[in-house]
Order: structure tokens, then C-alpha cells, then sequence
């Protein structure tokens, strides 16, 4: 740990100061002198000097040469924990916020890490502060010690000025204070957005895939930074085949079911930076970022085949035979608006619809990046 020049200087100055005085006071007859030659020894040993006050009180006063040093090392230590464990309690609550594969509970035990990670920092941090706190208190008895000695003069300046550097290090250990304060703060304010988020209910509750209107700000944004970083990002709509002929024939509860299935396929077959939404009936968004339209086509065909190719069966019940959906695919050209993307994947969806169903029909008239 390296010191400043400034405290560098207060340290030396406090151990001359130190020596100084025992040095007088040994002289003067109140006690017999250290071993000199221990203060430049470096040893990190305390020392203990005796003085008899005017009213025949024994005074003891500690001096600790590296004591100033090794607070200023625990202020240190204590600021670059806060700044070196910030950016783990924003990936919690990024994560969180993205809420991927989360229930209700994922969020809740988040809630609690953050609050625990939290806890360990101050509990930490206020630890070091005490520890400040008591070397100020130690310094400030060991000056009113020294004052009421008959000692030479410039002991006495030498320790105003020792004082003057003590009440410094207690500006700013308040400053130090008042930042954990506002860090304090900060993190109250992400824990407000992450039950926002929470109550937000990104989930759809009967497929467990993400709502139209998570779907909606997650594509805004993934639009944006596509353009800023000049990434490739494409969208796959789907919509299940004849849907309404299973719920007429089977009932809702059986469609209901499809629908889970069909959420569920898709969901194997992206990565965890993609996302699947519920875009509204039995329509479904597939948000690839990174993905260029041929990648997103060979995506859509794996859910296609693997959908047409399920076994479906009631027990006891008529046979439902085979369940097919469509699928369009579209990539964001450049300068195109979210907006935009949907429109052209929607429209090859119904491209795919008007050619029989069950087919994956990409948008690639617009040149991509
Ligand atoms: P196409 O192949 O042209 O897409 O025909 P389709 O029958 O799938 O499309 P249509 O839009 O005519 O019918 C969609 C049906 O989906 C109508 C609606 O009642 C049903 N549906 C929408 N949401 C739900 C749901 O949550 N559960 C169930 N069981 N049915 C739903
Ligand atoms: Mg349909
Ligand atoms: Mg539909």
C-alpha cells in the first residue's frame, strides 16, 4: 500500500514529535527515556512513556509509529472493497432485471443477496471507520498528556500541529462517511427498480414465456444498441397452424396445453441471450441478437421440424394428429426502426401462411448488415 507524500509526512512527523517528547520529558525528570534507537528501529512495537501531571496523576501515553499508517491502509482498504464490489451488486441486479428463467422466488433470493453483499460491505467499512476513530481518540489523550508536562514550547506547537493533521483525519473519515451514506442510497434505489421489475410481470403465466410488453422494450432495445455497435439482430414471428380448429375440437384446456408445448420448444432451441415472448394469441416472438437472418432461419426450421414432428394424444379422448406453425424471419437493416423489423418478419409470416403453413419463409430483400 503506498502513502502519499502528505501522510508520509504526518507519519514522520508524528513519530519526531513522539520522540521529541519523551525525549523532554525524560530530561525534565518525569520518567526515564525509551531505548532512543527502538524509533529507528521500524519495528512496529508500541511504546510507553509515564508522566506525573501537575495534581501528582501518572499519565501512560502509547505512541504507535506505524499506527497512522495502518489506518490510512484500512480507509483504503475499505474504499476500494465499496468501488471493487459495486460492479458485482449491478451484474446482480442487471441479471435480475432480465429476469431470464426467473420465478417469482429467483427475484426474492436475489432481493436477499443484495441485501446481504450489502451488509458485509458496511458492516466492513464501518469497522475500519471505528478503527479510526479509536487512533483519533489516542492521539487527542496522548496531547492533553503532553500539555499539562512544564516541557519546552515547541513540543507543545509540535503536538497542535499533530492535532491539526488529527482533525483532518477526521474530515475525512466523515467524508468517507458521507459517501458510503450516498452508496447506501443508491442501492435502495435498485432495489426499488428490481420489485419494479418484479410487479412488472415479465412472464406469461400460462406459457412462462415473456409478455408482448416485455418483448416490446426488450427489442427497442436490442435495436438500439444493434445500430450503435453495428451487430447483427433478427426476429423470427411464429403462429401456430389451424389453432383455432384444436380449440373448436378439443377445447381450451387442450389448446391451452399446445401452446405450452409449442412455448416450450422454442425456448429449447435459443440461447440465453435470446428472447421468446408471448406476442399475442398464438402468435410468439423469437429476439436473436447476434444473429444474422440465415442463422435465425436454420433456428426457426429446427423449432418447426421438431413441432410438426410431436405425437399428440388425449387419453381416452379423439385422436389429435399433427400440429404444425408457421414461422417469418427478418433481420434489422440498418437505420430500420424496431417497428419496422416486426412488420417485415410478420409479413413473411403470412407469406408462410398463404403458401400452405408450416413453413419458414425469410425476409432478405432488404440488404443486411
Ligand atoms: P391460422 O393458421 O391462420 O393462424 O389459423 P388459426 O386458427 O390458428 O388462427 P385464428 O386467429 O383464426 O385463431 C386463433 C385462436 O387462438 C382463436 C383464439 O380463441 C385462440 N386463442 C388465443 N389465445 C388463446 C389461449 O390462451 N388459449 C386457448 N386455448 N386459445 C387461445
Ligand atoms: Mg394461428
Ligand atoms: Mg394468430
Amino acid at each position: 500500500m503506498k502513502l502519499d507524500s502528505r501522510k508520509a509526512a504526518l507519519l514522520a512527523g508524528a513519530a519526531l514529535v513522539a520522540a521529541a517528547g519523551a525525549f523532554a520529558l525524560g530530561r525534565a525528570g518525569f520518567f526515564s527515556p525509551p531505548d532512543i534507537s527502538s524509533l529507528w528501529s521500524w519495528s512496529l512495537d508500541d511504546w510507553v512513556t509515564t508522566s506525573v501531571g501537575p495534581s501528582g496523576e501518572r499519565v501512560r501515553v502509547t505512541h504507535e509509529p506505524f499506527a497512522l499508517a495502518r489506518n490510512l491502509a484500512l480507509v483504503c482498504a475499505s474504499f476500494i472493497g465499496v468501488l471493487s464490489w459495486a460492479p458485482r451488486i449491478v451484474e446482480i441486479v442487471t441479471r435480475s432485471n432480465r429476469a431470464a428463467g426467473a420465478a417469482p422466488d429467483d427475484l426474492a433470493q436475489t432481493r436477499r443477496s443484495i441485501d446481504c453483499e450489502l451488509g458485509t460491505i458496511l458492516s466492513l467499512v464501518r469497522s475500519h471507520l471505528e478503527s479510526n476513530k479509536n487512533y483519533s481518540a489516542a492521539l487527542a489523550k496522548g496531547h492533553s498528556a503532553l500539555a499539562t508536562t512544564t516541557s519546552p514550547d515547541q513540543i507543545r506547537t509540535a503536538v497542535v500541529l499533530l492535532i491539526a493533521e488529527n482533525r483532518n483525519m477526521l474530515r475525512e473519515t466523515e467524508e468517507h462517511q458521507r459517501r458510503l451514506e450516498e452508496s447506501q442510497q443508491q442501492i435502495s434505489q435498485l432495489r426499488a427498480e428490481l420489485a419494479e421489475t418484479q410487479e412488472l410481470n415479465v412472464r406469461d403465466s400460462l406459457t412462462q414465456v415473456f409478455t408482448r410488453r416485455y418483448f416490446d422494450q426488450t427489442l427497442a432495445r436490442e435495436a438500439r444498441e444493434a445500430a450503435a455497435t453495428e451487430r447483427a439482430l433478427s426476429l423470427i414471428m411464429a403462429d401456430i397452424d389451424h389453432f383455432k380448429k384444436i380449440n373448436d375440437g378439443h377445447g381450451h384446456l387442450i389448446g391451452d396445453e399446445v401452446l405450452k408445448n409449442f412455448a416450450k420448444t422454442m425456448s429449447k432451441h435459443i440461447e440465453e441471450k435470446d428472447t421468446v415472448a408471448r406476442y399475442g394469441g398464438e402468435e410468439f416472438a423469437i429476439i436473436l441478437p447476434s444473429v444474422s437472418f440465415a442463422e435465425a432461419k436454420s433456428t426457426a426450421e429446427r423449432i418447426r421440424a421438431e413441432f410438426e414432428n410431436k405425437k399428440w394424444a388425449i387419453k381416452g379422448g379423439a385422436p389429435i394428429g399433427r400440429i404444425t406453425a408457421s414461422f417469418g424471419v427478418a433481420q434489422l437493416a440498418p437505420r430500420e426502426t424496431a417497428e419496422s423489423l416486426i412488420q417485415r418478419a410478420d409479413a413473411k409470416l403470412y407469406v408462410s401462411k398463404s403458401r400452405g403453413r408450416n413453413l419458414v419463409t425469410v425476409d432478405a430483400d432488404l440488404t443486411p448488415r
